[in-house]
């Protein structure tokens, strides 16, 4: 087995490494004193920059305004860009906007693809995705109270939503609804393009998140939908679609977030790795002269090394046999490397004293924000439960809780 990085991959890591040292790394601690909202129009110039790297929403094909890079290539992109909280955006690959690329490429109407699609990859516009709602637990998707009723010549969508990320500011979201109670479960709920001016379309708040409630790409609201009217053009998919185009949307999706988290973790270590070498506990005697450090270190260096494996193997499963043969693999990197996360994290804050917990470093927005990682894209159980049902299966047991 070879394991040289081709030199495409080397390659594009070089060039983000570059970038981000020269133009993004400066911004951080801008980005924690003023917050994300603030730092939009510097951000916007960044984006320019990134155009002429030829890397800007690379993971798409050629044909689609991407760099046409496969899976595994674009893995070792994200985990680049992951090293700083601001990496994706200005790359536009950032989540929820490249999963909702990559459906609207897959299910949407050239019309779709001309009005929603076009302004996304090109950078002028964000998406977001509702989903979730406050009623109704997240980790069973088929269970939905929110509906759309076809009426005359428009779809009528009633209902709540929330942790709808980066509804400020987006162009349109991508909804779930139910449109049929009856059929089987799966079969429910349909995917509506709704843009985000449409009447009845209310933005009821940002949650506040550990203590922010953030602003524009880096918020998560709470919406209403009182009988949005969407023109029968707006269905994504075919009616019935919507739990199996989200299935389909998440595969890909959680290589991308499973690879940024491994840059998170990278960042963190070389942060920690830098301090125990420097930082004197006793004149002449640097905090990585303890044992304690030493195997913070090392334990963390093979976990994420063990990680990045995984994620590597499962990426490389779904380019070669697809989404539904990659399922068990999808759901063992998403628990292993959100936990694998928040392990070196928790490390590199400890080992850093005080400072971890300042803004100094980017440790204390990473240690507060990515808590959610063991929660959103599945909640780790549901995803242990997953795995261990179908191991089980394979011992004859039928049901087992
Ligand atoms: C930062 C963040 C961003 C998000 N962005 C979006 C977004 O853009 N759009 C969107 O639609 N949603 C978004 N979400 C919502 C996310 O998808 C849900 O929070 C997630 O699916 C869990 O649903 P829930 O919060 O309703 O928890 P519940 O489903 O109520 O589950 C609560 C807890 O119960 C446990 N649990 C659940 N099921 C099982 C089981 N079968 N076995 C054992 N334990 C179980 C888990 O520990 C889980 O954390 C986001 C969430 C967060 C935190």
């Amino acid at each position: 087995m070879d394991f040289t990085p081709p030199p495409k991959v080397e390659a594009l890591r070089q060039t983000l490494r570059d970038f981000m040292r020269r133009e993004l790394y400066p911004l951080e601690p801008a980005l924690a004193r003023d917050g994300f909202a603030a730092l939009l129009p510097t951000l916007a110039e960044k984006r320019d920059k990134a155009r002429q790297t030829g890397l800007f929403a690379a993971h798409l094909s050629e044909a689609h305004g991407g760099a046409g890079l496969s899976l595994t290539e674009f893995a070792a992109m994200s985990e680049e860009l992951g090293k700083t909280p601001i990496g994706h955006y200005v790359f536009n690959c950032q989540a929820p906007d490249v999963g909702n690329m990559e459906i609207l490429i897959e299910h949407g109407t050239e019309a779709q693809k001309a009005e929603f699609l076009a302004p996304l990859v090109a950078g002028r516009t964000r998406s977001c995705f509702t989903m979730t709602e406050p009623e109704h637990p997240g980790s069973n998707p088929t269970w939905l109270g929110t509906t759309a009723r076809n009426d005359g010549d428009a779809w009528v969508i009633r209902g709540h939503k929330w942790f709808t990320t980066g509804f400020e500011g987006s162009a349109f979201t991508i909804c779930m609804a139910v449109t049929n109670p009856e059929a089987d479960a799966h079969a429910r709920a349909s995917m509506f393009l709704v843009p985000t001016d449409s009447p009845g379309l209310e933005h009821v708040s940002n949650l506040s998140i550990m203590g922010s409630r953030g602003g524009d790409w880096a918020s998560h609201a709470e919406v209403m939908f009182h009988d949005v009217r969407v023109p029968h053009a707006n269905l994504l998919g075919a009616e019935g679609m919507g739990f199996v185009i989200a299935q389909h949307r998440l595969g890909p999706g959680r290589i991308h977030h499973c690879m940024r988290w491994i840059g998170i973790c990278e960042r963190a270590l070389d942060i920690l790795c830098r301090h125990a070498a420097t930082r004197e506990i006793a004149p002449g005697k640097p905090l990585g002269t303890r044992q304690i450090v030493q195997q913070w270190i090392a334990e963390s260096r093979a976990e994420i090394d063990a990680a990045r494996f995984m994620v590597q193997h499962a990426a490389w499963k779904i380019e070669t046999q697809g989404v539904y043969a990659a399922r068990e693999e999808i759901s063992l990197i998403k628990f292993t490397v959100a936990r694998t996360l928040q392990r070196v994290l928790d490390r590199a804050l400890q080992g850093l004293g005080g400072l971890g917990m300042t803004d100094d470093t980017p440790i204390a927005f990473w240690y507060s924000h990515e808590r959610a990682a063991r929660i959103y894209d599945g909640a780790d159980e549901v995803h242990i439960e997953a795995v261990a049902k179908r191991i089980l299966r394979g011992y004859g047991m039928r049901s087992p809780r």
